[in-house]
């Protein structure tokens, strides 16, 4: 829609308008600032995560919360490059970036989608589920992406970067969605590398990088290994380290909660929103998109975070039942994406719990076998979610049996990528091919195969009992 058809109230902050706003790096466990005008991921001093704080963000309290749902409900009708996807929220994400550095490729605002009638009744309540798979390289990683790379290309225009390597490890859709954002990038100034963990990522996931030409290292072990060595690098070398231990990502994955609340209307009572725990980078950003949103009264209270992990990766699970927290070596899972013994973002997950969320905060753990049913069972009735997904929903089929959950409250279930991408653990499943680890042991009924047959009408006729049309 055109500016001069916005109402007049809204003209003023149709654009960005907090552009003098001040950001810093500040640390978590000793909360020193330090400037935002380089690559930092732990504080110098103590060795704490970073997270990225608005110094500013007093000003934005002077607008209440029914007008800031209009900006952004405005907004939303408005065709100008760079305030589309996470940007739409430019305030909340990255005001020091100017709209002519940021880098959008479609990312956010995926379809949030009322679950099937009969699906609810296996789950115990209705429920939606938001499409994370329909980003642009099948995950929501790449919301994190896209304000990491636009940072990226600020930094190139403002500083004068000549070199830029990114660098990250991944359970395979970090590495898709950083090689995919890069390669935007100019090829003159930047390189991008991957590191997997060799034979644990699905084959789609490890198309992805290559066909974006990034440099591809698989190494033995699994990600936990990976991310110790992409660490070491990121502490020793010049690097760019892109994974949500880098806190430039976890800016633009708060869209996920501004994205929930806008697509409610901005009535989020009652709501719970549940999400797969990996390597805890998602569930810190949903808790600070909200607490975001909370602090602008933009909502009237905070959600309850379910976090879902598979008994073979349950160290967020462990911690709440124990109180003491411990990383575990991990089993296999075709909950892959989340296969990890170590959250790296742990320590930003127990800050927010502690000081915000509190009881709003639960963690449940699924079995391998309900993970993958949850799964097929979604995309039975009309759905397209990935394992994770089917992680969640089943995570919330469990929320519903403790008693965590109760009917009449909003849920929102994230399956965080595309099905396609986990196609090869739908095969093993039908296939019954599944090595023992994973302790998933096939049902008749919920498995699927082609039927290869003549090329005939008539057979085929006969083989689906079809009756012939009379007269
Ligand atoms: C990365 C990923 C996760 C885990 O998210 P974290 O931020 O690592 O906790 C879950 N599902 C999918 C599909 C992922 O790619
Ligand atoms: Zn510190």
């Amino acid at each position: 829609m055109k500016i001069d058809r916005f109402p007049d109230d809204i003209k003023d902050h149709l654009f960005p308008f907090h552009t003098d706003a001040r950001m810093a790096y500040e640390c978590i466990g000793c909360e020193t600032h330090y400037p935002l005008d380089r690559f930092l991921y732990t504080c110098p001093s103590c060795g704490g995560l970073l997270r990225i704080s608005d110094l500013t963000f007093e000003a934005l309290r002077e607008i209440p919360g029914s007008r800031w749902q209009r900006i952004f409900d405005y907004r939303r009708m408005l065709t100008v490059d760079g305030l589309k996807g996470i940007f739409l929220f430019h305030e909340l994400i990255f005001p020091i970036i100017p709209l002519d550095c940021v880098i959008q490729l479609g990312e956010g605002h995926t379809p949030l989608i009322r679950a099937n009638a009969e699906l609810s009744r296996w789950v115990g309540m209705d429920f939606s589920i938001k499409y994370d798979g329909l980003n642009p390289s099948a995950s929501f990683k790449d919301r994190g992406m896209a304000s990491a790379i636009s940072f990226i290309n600020y930094m190139i225009k403002t500083k004068g970067i000549k070199e830029l390597l990114g660098i990250c490890a991944s359970t395979g859709d970090t590495s898709a969605a950083a090689a995919l954002y890069l390669s935007y990038l100019p090829h003159t100034i930047v390189r991008s590398v991957v590191l997997l963990p060799k034979g644990k990522v699905t084959p789609a996931q490890l198309s992805q990088p290559l066909g974006s030409g990034a440099i591809v290292i698989e190494v033995p072990g699994v990600f936990d290994d990976c991310m110790r060595i992409v660490e070491q690098l990121s502490e020793e070398y010049e690097v760019c380290l892109l994974n949500s231990k880098n806190p430039i990502r976890i800016q633009g994955q708060k869209s996920y909660s501004y994205e929930i609340a806008q697509q409610l209307d901005f009535e989020t009572r009652d709501l719970v929103v549940v999400v797969p725990i990996g390597n805890a980078g998602n569930v810190t950003a949903v808790m600070e998109g909200f607490l975001d949103l909370f602090r602008l009264g933009i909502i009237e209270e905070l959600p309850l975070i379910i976090g879902v992990q598979s008994a073979h990766a349950n160290p967020v699970v462990l911690w709440r039942e124990r109180g003491e927290y411990r990383p575990v070596e991990v089993r296999p899972s075709v909950a892959q994406a989340a296969m990890i013994g170590n959250p790296v973002s742990f320590p930003k997950v127990s800050r927010l719990v502690e000081e915000h969320f509190h009881d709003r905060f639960a963690a449940v753990q699924v079995s391998e076998q309900e993970i993958i049913e949850g799964m097929l069972i979604a995309n039975r009735h009309g759905h397209v979610v990935c394992t994770q997904g089917g992680e969640s929903v089943v995570g919330l089929k469990k929320g519903v049996e403790l008693g965590l959950v109760k009917a009449g409250q909003q849920v929102v279930v994230d399956s965080t990528a595309h099905q396609l991408k986990f196609a090869g653990f739908q095969q093993m499943y039908f296939e019954d091919s599944f090595p023992e680890g994973y302790e998933i042991k096939p049902r008749e009924e919920l498995r699927n195969r082609p039927i290869a047959m003549e090329a005939s009408a008539e057979a085929i006729a006969r083989r689906l009992g079809l009756k012939k049309k009379k007269g």
